[in-house]
């Protein structure tokens, strides 16, 4: 009941505001941070006391403008990761040309055993080839589409996922396929995690931020990930309806 309440209240009300991510960055910013996208992250031989930005863009792509703008304003930038379903071309050119990184927020292998209803671990795994000849196509697209580089990525997590107990990043694993598609780096790669140490994700009202609030971490000094989508900082119930609607759907069919 609790958490019906609570998902009602943040469709109408998001948990967090745009003035809120702007004090985010002031405060890290007060606090001597460099804010940075996660490739410049990368990029550092000795990071120290760093905030990386990330968005994964799930639903609304609009919410990025609104991101970017409050960010702009504060002289740094972010990494954007986009779904297909989230593509928007006006949001991504105007992103990119302002600096900000843009990356593919990829889920072919939930999409796949959805569409073909697999719910077996093991079945979907023999379907690997195929899983990853619409991974090199969906982003062959999109960079044609974009003519971005785009050798960002990073694994969307879907509920077929946690329920085949198998991540989207399992479909880039091998180095010669991610070679050949041109990925520099996923976002979860374990050497990358291993550099920034800790991380940050936002969430609905009932778990505002998982492990801690940036804030708490700011008052700390130390480098940390964050990681904010938009529906939990931009109102927008028919959105966010419609994605846990799509959902729901989708569980049903499956
Ligand atoms: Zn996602």
């Amino acid at each position: 009941m609790r958490r019906t309440l609570a998902k009602l209240q943040d469709y109408f009300r998001a948990p967090h505001s745009f003035a809120d991510y702007e004090q985010i960055l002031r405060s890290a910013l007060d606090r001597s941070y460099q804010i940075f996208g996660m490739e410049s992250f990368i990029a550092l031989s000795a990071p120290s006391r760093c905030l990386i930005l990330r968005h994964d863009i799930d639903n609304d792509p609009l919410a990025a403008l609104a991101f970017a703008q409050i960010e702009e304003s504060l002289g740094v930038k972010a990494s954007y990761f986009f779904r297909l379903n989230t593509w928007n071309d006006d949001v991504i050119s105007r992103l990119a040309a302002n600096g900000h990184e843009i990356g593919y927020h990829f889920e072919e292998a939930a999409t796949y055993a959805k569409a073909r209803h697999i719910r077996d671990k093991l079945i979907l795994l023999d379907h690997y080839d195929q899983i990853r000849e619409q991974f090199r196509n969906n982003i062959k697209d999109l960079r044609a589409r974009s003519g971005l580089a785009l050798s960002a990525v990073a694994a969307h997590g879907d509920f077929a996922n946690k329920i085949l107990n198998l991540g989207n990043r399992q479909v880039i694993r091998d180095p010669g396929f991610r070679a050949q598609c041109g990925i520099a780096y996923e976002a979860y790669d374990e050497a990358i995690v291993a550099a920034y140490g800790v991380h940050i994700s936002d969430g609905g009202s009932l778990c505002p931020y998982s492990p801690l609030s940036p804030q708490k971490q700011i008052e700390k000094g130390e480098t940390f990930l964050f990681l904010s989508h938009p529906r939990w900082w931009k109102t927008n119930p028919l959105s966010s309806i419609g994605s846990d609607l799509r959902m729901s759907c989708e569980r049903l069919v499956w």
